[in-house]
């Protein structure tokens, strides 16, 4: 029985996926390591920016040469603020898991700062209260399990008895090794990438999400 959704932010709940990962890619390239789009979205979707930076420098065998992680940060507020939305869908299942008296909280590889900015800018932050999970609370991010760990700690559910929603194959191998069922997003990530990654289910709208559930 399901006891409680987890939710990934970025790519689950808003769609910022995009905008984060041409500015990663750009930094990157810029930081010496060359990186198009589609390898910004392979490599490092779904993980913290300073286990990325840190993945970088060992690759270029020295430190960056400028502080990337506040850069990005800087970059992707500035850029969200003129057109961030919700995920088609995420909403209506969102009422659905409130009406149901379906614990939910937000696990994210963004920080406490982008997390609040991101559900803020588009309405999502009633749903989740002070049930919002930064990799950067806990010491190994996704693809890890400690992250969701913490989230299922938080809210006081049995991580066994939690569905993660994840668009990221970093994600969906982290819900995994917590112990979650995953539910894997296919957007940037394609369906094959997510089942690989060990999703239990992967669906292409949230409209797919609520019989998965049991619910609607
Ligand atoms: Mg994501």
């Amino acid at each position: 029985m399901i006891k409680a959704v987890v939710f990934d932010c970025d790519g689950v709940l808003v769609d910022s996926e995009r905008i984060n990962n041409e500015v990663f890619a750009r930094l990157a390239t810029r930081a010496g390591v060359p990186t198009t789009f589609e390898q910004s979205v392979a490599r490092h979707m779904g993980r913290s920016t300073v286990e990325c930076v840190a993945e970088l420098a060992a690759e270029l065998g020295r430190p960056l040469d400028f502080d990337l992680p506040t850069e990005y940060e800087h970059e992707v507020l500035a850029r969200q603020h003129e057109g961030l939305v919700a995920v088609d869908g995420v909403r209506d299942l969102l009422d659905l898991l409130r009406a149901a008296g379906v614990p939910v909280c937000v696990a994210s590889s963004g920080t406490p700062r982008e997390i609040a900015f991101r559900l803020g800018r588009t309405g999502l932050d009633g749903y989740f209260g002070e049930h919002c999970y930064s990799a950067s609370m806990v010491s190994r991010g996704k693809p890890e399990p400690d992250l969701f760990l913490l989230a299922a700690a938080g809210i006081g559910v049995d991580p066994a008895a939690c569905v993660l929603i994840e668009d990221s194959p970093y994600g969906v191998r982290g819900g995994r090794a917590a112990g979650m069922t995953v539910v894997g997003y296919a957007a940037l990530a394609s369906p094959e990438v997510l089942r690989g990654a060990g999703a239990d289910h992967v669906v292409a709208a949230m409209a797919q999400v609520p019989p998965l559930l049991g619910l609607g």
